[in-house]
């Protein structure tokens, strides 16, 4: 049996949503649907989503909602009347305002995209309407409970007779109060339902044919791969790669379940298979090549740093004392990097924290760059293969591109490279034309 998770622009209007419908009733094995909310209809369009955050973030600041909930509920009205279902979004929008007004977070204002989705889903289907608070579970400080939750899955849904609607992206915490995962979520909501009802596949139907080697707004008609592994899915989706969220991987590995990345505007196209063994495929030598931009890059340099024990160490007690995250650290005999990718996004002031290093290890300088690009290229295949890294920085010094950063993960996995943001773009298209065009 078959747990399908269908996107945002899958549900975005009345056509698209026909399309699902058509995929789900083709194939019996289709049983359990876990849904977006209502994603962007046309470029430029808003999705439902950001819609409801706007809703939160209004009704802080001047206590009324009512406005944005009404452009959402008539863009549900629309697509009900076109899909020919009846529902009393009245009373749904009612108890949403309701439940705005009680919420301590916005996570609640959030996770109605998927809830209006799923109730508007299983009316389409005919499909049983399964609430994810009932299911998905947050521990008290806010963490997923993979245990309960998968207990919970297994014991509501293995046995449904009939399909299932679930929505994405939000589950329970002890208190009773709702909580999302991070933006894009869903992805790891049909991993969680795929592990716990043990699907023979997780087939996540989104708006590209399957997984593409580099960015199609970077490079031009990307090659398309047809298998990937667990372990390059996460490298590149970590790395940038949008097209399923990072976390999504863990509960479909531990169950040993395929993804298979399908196209809901194309369902005739196989996508990309997603697997544990992926020995025996003919691939490529580079199946992947995803990067993000504006990193922040410490280089803390104090001489005879090497003989100094602890040093490491103390530098980095400061860094986790602000709740950031390293993504790297090269060092040098007197120098030590420090990659970091969210000083930008939880609003970190670099200053104070580069002072709070200072005080604590007394360096002869510290500098602090934040446009610097971090690349993974990654492929199985590139373990022990010589030659691959030579290729690469033979395809970035052609380019004009300067190298700021290396690292080989031991694994062979995956090279990363760190550049300036403003060569970005030129390094990926190089090295895709590197590796597939020469
Ligand atoms: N609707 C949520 C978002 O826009 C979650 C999802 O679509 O997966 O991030």
């Amino acid at each position: 049996m078959k747990v399908c998770k269908f996107g945002g622009t899958s549900m975005a209007t009345a056509a698209s949503v026909t399309n699902v419908k058509n995929i789900v009733l083709s194939d019996p094995e289709r049983k359990f649907i876990v849904v977006s909310a209502p994603g962007k209809r046309f470029s430029g369009d808003t999705k439902v989503t950001d819609l409801l955050y706007a809703a939160y973030a209004e009704h802080n600041k001047n206590g009324n909602a009512a406005a944005i909930l009404e452009e959402i509920k008539s863009r549900f009205v629309a697509l009900s009347d076109e899909l020919g279902v009846h529902i009393d979004w009245e009373e749904e929008f009612k108890s949403i305002a309701d439940g705005i007004a009680r919420s301590a977070t916005d996570d609640f204002a959030a996770s109605r995209g998927e809830y209006l989705s799923a109730v508007l889903m299983s009316k389409v289907l005919g499909f049983e309407f399964v609430d994810a608070a009932e299911i998905v579970k947050f521990r008290k400080d806010g963490s997923f409970d993979a245990m309960l939750t998968n207990d919970l899955v297994e014991k509501r849904l293995k046995h449904c007779e009939t399909g299932v609607v679930i929505p994405g992206f939000y589950g329970r915490m002890p208190d009773r109060s709702i909580k999302t995962f991070s933006r894009g979520g869903s992805d790891f909501t049909g991993a969680i339902i795929a592990r716990g009802v043990s699907a023979d596949i997780y087939e996540n139907w989104t708006d590209v044919d399957g997984f593409m080697v580099a960015d199609p707004r970077i490079v031009s008609d990307p090659m398309l791969i047809g298998v990937l592994s667990y372990e390059e899915l996460r490298e590149l989706s970590y790395m940038g790669a949008s097209v399923l969220h990072p976390d999504s991987v863990f509960p479909v590995q531990a169950g040993g379940i395929p993804i298979n990345i399908r196209n809901t505007f194309a369902p005739e196209k196989p996508g990309t298979l997603i697997l544990k063994d992926v020995a025996g495929y003919q691939r490529p030598l580079v199946t992947g090549i995803a990067g993000r931009k504006g990193n922040t890059n410490i280089t803390v340099s104090k001489a005879m740093m090497n003989d100094e024990v602890g040093f490491c160490r103390k530098v980095l007690s400061v860094i986790e004392r602000y709740g950031l995250s390293v993504e790297h650290v090269p060092t040098g005999i007197d120098t030590m990097s420090i990659v970091i990718s969210d000083v930008k996004s939880k609003r970190v002031d670099s200053e104070k924290l580069l002072n709070d290093i200072r005080g604590m290890v007394n360096p002869d300088s510290i500098e602090v760059s934040e446009s610097m690009s971090l690349i993974a290229v990654v492929g199985h295949g590139m373990a022990n293969t010589p030659g691959t890294a030579a290729k690469i920085f033979t395809a970035l010094w052609k380019a004009g591109v300067n190298i700021r950063l290396i690292d080989q993960g031991s694994s062979e996995l995956n090279i990363i490279i760190g550049v300036e943001d403003d060569d970005y773009n030129a390094a990926i298209a190089a090295i895709y034309g590197a590796f597939f065009k020469e």
